[in-house]
C-alpha cells in the first residue's frame, strides 16, 4: 500500500502521486513525512487553545488534512497581556487546501477575535 502524507489517503502500489493533494505517496505515514513532503502553509497561528480546537475539529470535519505544532512561548512574545506562559499553536495544511480551509473558517475566527 501507498499513502499520501497530506490527506492520509491509501492508494494501490502503482500510484505514484495523490490525485487530490498532487503530493508524492510514501510507503508509511508519519508527521515527518507529512512535512517533508507536502507543500504545507500556515493556516493560522492560536495562543487560544479553545479556538484552535474548534478549528481543527473543522477541519477533521471537512477531512482537511493538518499538521499542528505547538511551541511554548514566554511572557517576553506576548502581546496581549494575558498569562506570563502560553502556547503558540501553529496550524500548517497542505496548500492545496488553503482557500478552502480559510473560507471554511473565517467565521470562526472572525467572532473569537
Ligand atoms: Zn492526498
Amino acid at each position: 500500500m501507498k499513502y499520501c502524507p497530506a490527506c492520509r489517503s491509501e492508494y494501490v502500489d502503482t500510484v505514484k502521486l495523490c490525485p487530490d493533494c498532487n503530493v508524492e505517496l510514501t510507503d508509511e505515514l508519519s508527521e515527518e513525512l507529512f512535512l517533508e513532503k507536502v507543500e504545507r502553509a500556515l493556516l493560522y497561528e492560536f495562543t487560544n487553545e479553545t479556538i484552535a480546537d474548534m478549528v481543527l475539529e473543522l477541519l477533521d470535519d471537512e477531512e482537511i488534512p493538518y499538521f499542528c505544532q505547538r511551541d511554548w512561548f514566554s511572557s517576553a512574545y506576548l502581546i496581549h497581556g494575558g498569562s506570563p506562559i502560553g502556547t503558540l499553536i501553529k496550524v500548517y495544511i497542505p496548500e492545496t487546501h488553503i482557500e478552502q480551509a480559510r473560507e471554511l473558517t473565517q467565521g470562526m475566527i472572525d467572532e473569537n477575535k
